[in-house]
């Protein structure tokens, strides 16, 4: 079976060709940091698979998703690297093609954007470039598909063994280059050229040295890279530090230079793009910010206001009118004994349907997340926040899980590993719960359209901005108290503004919905039914009335510690209780509780029992305490740490409760109450 390895610089194309090839449907996005893993697919209309790694812009790892990429060349033989390279960025991208080659595997260069390129007056000579390279070279649009079949056809004539391409990097390092392969020599196990080994090593790649660590005395490799080290310093070629990377990088640059000099050519100057022109606006010292702010309420007035809620409230009436209906004559029919008809009825349908009428509000929200994604506009949103984020400890990055966040927190927590600072990183984890996913998307709307009709937008910003200010002032606190301070370093490319295709919206928007979707089907189904059990079961035996039954008295026991915060009803006791598991099931509890056959039903009896001040208290605790089930999974696999995975659990409670309290007493003595 043939391996063909995705390889390319961050945001280059190089999932979009994936899907092409293989037919999936992964995740594509315009900013760098999208694919965290690598993803294998079976390559259409052939033997093979392929893979798709994280995008790089040398073998050296910055961060921990770029070590993937070179750990996956060390670790695994794959028989034809397929490198994707930009051709509005050609210069930046070769050097990575040049690494590559001395990788010495059979290669395939597919040369994507070239729509982009030609947009910006660039006309590259792809059999020139190939020459210079000895290496296939196919200009394609990834986007499209325009030239993909070519890229097939070289995938399976197996691509072409680089050669003739070997960079001299000197006498000095050539020697030690030298010393190094006889160095290593002995390891007969190992498939890639010692070559490769030796210059990497020599530049000093930590997934490299460590990978060589295992198998061999480094002590002696050391030795010879110390020498090196020591005669280019006698020669001029290494200034005050020890690192060769600037001295080798700089050979490097010169190859890529003279290879660009015979290939590209600028027909015209493009002067100012759209996406400059765009970005003067978005990313503007003074504006950047306000601009975001207006972004995001445009954004909840749409999913709360304008589509969301009318569609919601359509599916309600459904529901809750005939769908109700047509099931219970059907199990009068079938002459369903009642337990059964209550715990249908009254357990799964409430809870399930109190959650799925939320499902179009959802959807549009991820729809607009997916534009902000594959716009281009998400890098802006980092740059903007930069700093902001610098001063209390973290960097701009640090905004891109924080926006996934919005979606869900299981992913949003998953695309920290793009940060590569680790300090930053495990901050960014543990902070990003504080973003309101869309599982309490449900909850907020529930009560603002209770309690907050006319201001509806508005009131979710507010709790939406609470979770970014809370998380912004954490992280300083945290970074001062707990973690020691690392300089910080803010890199991010800003890829330019694409109109996503409405295909790929749809996908990726379906593809973040679909798991809300799936988890009511079968989580929240479960759990409604085993809460309505507990309400409807009591210590006085079945069908008793809700005050006396067991989901009371759990509720009832938590219940006073929310007095002081506006809502210690044993109800909303129970109903946090349950939210634990995902945060969804706040909402199916209460409809099981208030067993309101409709959401209008369902907010009267809410107003007999919150006031407004109380409701928006309880929303602001459902923001903050601890994370869902899923969350605190991935938190505990992302960070490796159970001490970090139990403190992000405890500070959300804390932080929660004390944050209601002040909404809630602060507001009484203002008057809200
Ligand atoms: P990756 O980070 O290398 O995996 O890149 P993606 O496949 O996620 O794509 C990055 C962005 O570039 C997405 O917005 C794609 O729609 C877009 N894109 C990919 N190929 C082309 C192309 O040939 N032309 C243009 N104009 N856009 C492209
Ligand atoms: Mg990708």
């Amino acid at each position: 079976m043939n391996t063909v390895a995705l390889t390319g610089n961050p945001n280059t194309g190089k999932t979009t060709l994936f899907n092409l090839l293989t037919g999936s449907y992964e995740y594509v996005g315009n900013w760098p940091g999208v694919t965290v893993e690598k993803k294998v697919g079976r390559l259409r209309g052939m033997q093979g698979l392929l893979v798709d790694l994280p995008g790089i812009y040398s073998l050296t790892p910055l961060s921990k998703d770029e070590g993937v990429a070179t750990g996956y060349l060390l670790e695994e033989n794959p028989d034809l690297l397929l490198n994707i390279v930009d051709a509005s960025q050609l210069e930046r991208n070769l050097y990575l093609t040049l690494q590559l080659i001395e990788y010495g595997k059979p290669m395939v260069v597919s040369l994507n954007m070239v729509d982009v390129a030609k947009s910006r007056g660039y006309e590259i000579d792809a059999k020139k470039l190939a020459d210079k390279l000895q290496l296939p070279v196919l200009p394609i649009v990834a986007r499209t598909g325009n030239g993909c079949e070519k890229v097939r056809e070289a995938i399976k004539h197996g691509g072409v063994t680089p050669s003739d391409l070997q960079i001299n990097y000197g006498d000095i390092i050539e020697q030690a280059i030298d010393k190094l392969s006889f160095a290593l020599s002995f390891q007969t196990d190992l498939t890639m050229p010692k070559r490769w080994l030796a210059l990497q090593f020599l530049e000093g790649n930590e997934v490299v040295t460590t990978f060589l660590e295992k198998r061999i005395d480094i002590g002696l490799l050391d030795q010879i890279y110390q020498q090196t080290v020591e005669q280019c310093r006698k020669t001029g070629l290494v200034k005050n530090h020890s690192s060769l990377q600037p001295y080798m990088r700089q050979i490097r640059s010169k190859v890529i230079s003279e290879i660009i000099a015979s290939c590209l050519t600028q027909k015209h100057r493009v002067e100012k793009t759209w996406t400059d022109r765009i970005d003067n606006i978005v990313t503007h010292r003074l504006w950047g910010l306000p601009i975001f702010l207006l972004f995001m309420f445009l954004a909840f007035k749409l999913t709360f206001e304008w589509v969301g809620v009318p569609l919601s409230d359509l599916l309600d009436g459904f529901l809750g009118g005939p769908f109700t209906d047509w099931l219970r004559v059907g199990m009068e029919s079938i002459s369903l004994s009642s337990f059964l008809q209550a715990a249908i009825l009254d357990g799964a349908v409430a809870g399930v349907g109190g959650v799925l009428v939320f499902v179009p509000q959802i959807f549009v929200l991820f729809l607009i997340i997916s534009f902000i994604e594959d716009s281009g506009y998400m890098a802006r949103v980092a740059m903007v926040m930069d700093k902001i984020m610098e001063m209390i400890g973290l960097n701009g990055k640090s905004f891109i899980p924080m926006i996934i966040g919005f979606g869900c927190n299981v992913p949003g927590v998953m695309a920290a590993r793009s940060i590569e600072q680790p300090k930053e990183r495990l901050l960014t984890i543990i902070l990003t719960p504080l973003m309101s996913c869309s599982a309490r998307l449900p909850i907020y709307s529930l009560f603002v359209g209770t309690f907050f009709a006319q201001n509806q937008a508005i009131i979710v910003l507010s709790i939406y901005v609470l979770g970014i200010v809370l998380s912004l002032i954490l992280a300083k606190l945290f970074s001062i108290f707990l973690l020691r301070h690392e300089s910080s370093v803010f890199f991010i490319e800003l890829p330019p503004y694409r109109m996503p295709q409405g295909r790929t919206l749809i996908r990726s928007t379906w593809e973040k919905g679909k798991g809300f979707i799936r988890k009511a089907g079968t989580f929240i189904f479960g759990g409604s039914i085993v809460i309505w059990f507990l309400s409807y079961a009591g210590p006085g035996g079945l069908d008793v009335s809700m005050n006396d039954s067991f989901l009371a008295m759990i509720g009832g026991v938590i219940a006073p510690l929310f007095t002081p915060l506006g809502f210690g009803s044993w109800e909303a006791g129970a109903a946090l209780l349950t939210g634990f598991l995902a945060k969804e099931v706040v909402v199916s509890t209460m409809n099981i509780i208030y067993a309101a056959p409709d959401a209008l039903s369902l907010q009267s009896l809410l107003e007999s029992q919150f006031t407004a001040l109380g409701a928006y208290s309880f929303m602001v605790f459902v923001l903050l305490y601890v994370p869902c089930l899923a969350t605190v999974a991935v938190i505990r696999k992302e960070t490796g740490s159970a001490k970090w995975t139990w403190f992000s659990v405890v500070y959300g409670l804390a932080i929660a409760y004390l944050v209601s309290f002040l909404i809630y007493e602060g507001g009484k003595l203002l008057g809200f109450a």
